[in-house]
């Protein structure tokens, strides 16, 4: 069965948290707040909810604060926000829905109005998630995928030419990898895959860095306003975190255990130049590496 969404109820009365919960208890998880500031807390905390039922007036901050401010983080922009007011007139409604909040409920409430509305909000925000993950995220091994990682680059590459900071990309591709599907079949290749990605996952600990299958066997990292030192640290730790994970390839011309080579490439980003400059100077790298030995990373800055 499906784990029940959450939804966070918002208002500074009381009673009407009472009321509201009652409602929906039945079917979600409900957690409540009192005031704006405890209703943004929860909202960014890691188990955020699905969807936010919003009290309108509240003393202090409003429900139209809240929601603006849930709508300038990218963490809660997309969580779904109902009003919920006392207030009929026209030009409330029209405010509340001009912010960015998806319907508009009038107090006192109709328990099965609010049910169904409810209901039809998470559905449509489950197919969201749904879209969401199966466009960004790479079917087999859970990470980012190919599209998620041109996307962050993209965007993490203007940041760093805007504010003059290095940006790091590491290039990561496993060694002799054709052989060990030769040897051990297509479907060990794949939790191959699967255990090296979760190695690679695991030495990331920033949440402003990306980790993605960019297709095959070839993996990256973005390390945005990282330097070279930050990168080849980093570099080595998945070099060893692969390695550690002891997976045996007996077919290796060089080790025999999976290993990975990484290219690691620093540089700021100058006037008219794309991120390609980053991933050629990534890939050129990664050659040297695999040149070199294989199992180890090799780094170039500019
Ligand atoms: P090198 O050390 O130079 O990187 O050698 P390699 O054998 O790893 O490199 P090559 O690019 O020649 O081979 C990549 C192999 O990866 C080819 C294919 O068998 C395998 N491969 C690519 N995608 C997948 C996949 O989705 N699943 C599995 N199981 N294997 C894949
Ligand atoms: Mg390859
Ligand atoms: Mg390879």
């Amino acid at each position: 069965m499906e784990t029940p969404a959450t939804i966070l109820v918002v208002d500074d009365s009381p009673e009407n948290l009472q009321v509201i919960s009652a409602v929906l208890k039945e079917h979600y998880k409900v957690k409540v707040a009192i005031n704006g500031e405890r209703a943004l807390a929860l909202a960014t905390a890691a188990d955020p909810p699905d969807l936010i039922l919003l009290d309108v007036m509240m003393p202090g901050m409003d429900g139209y604060e809240v929601c603006s401010r849930l709508k300038a983080q990218p963490a809660t922009a997309r969580i779904p926000v109902l009003f919920v007011s006392s207030r009929d007139e026209e030009e409330d409604e029209a405010r509340g829905l001009s912010m960015g909040a998806i319907d508009y409920i009038v107090k006192p409430i109709r328990p099965s109005i609010v049910q169904a509305r409810v209901r039809n909000h998470i559905e449509l925000k489950r197919s969201r998630d749904l879209l969401e993950r199966l466009t960004t995220q790479d079917h087999l091994t859970g990470i980012s995928n190919r599209r998620r990682f041109d996307d962050f680059l993209a965007v993490e590459w203007r940041r760093a030419a805007r504010e003059q900071t290095p940006i790091s990309l590491i290039s990561i591709d496993i060694d002799h990898f054709k052989a060990y599907n030769d040897h051990y079949g297509h479907p060990q290749g794949d939790q191959c895959l699967i255990q090296v990605a979760r190695a690679l996952a695991a030495s990331v600990t920033r949440p402003t860095d990306l980790v993605a299958r960019c297709g095959g066997e070839e993996f990256a990292a973005v390390l945005p306003a990282t330097g070279s030192a930050g990168a080849t640290l980093l570099a080595e730790q998945m070099r060893a975190g692969v390695l550690a994970q002891g997976l045996e390839h007996a077919h290796s011309a060089t080790h025999s255990h999976v290993t990975i080579s990484l290219g690691v490439a620093t540089l700021v980003p100058q006037a008219d130049e794309s991120p390609q400059a980053l991933v050629d100077l990534a890939d050129a790298a990664l050659y040297e590496a695999k040149s070199a030995g294989r199992n180890r990373f090799v780094a170039r800055q500019r």
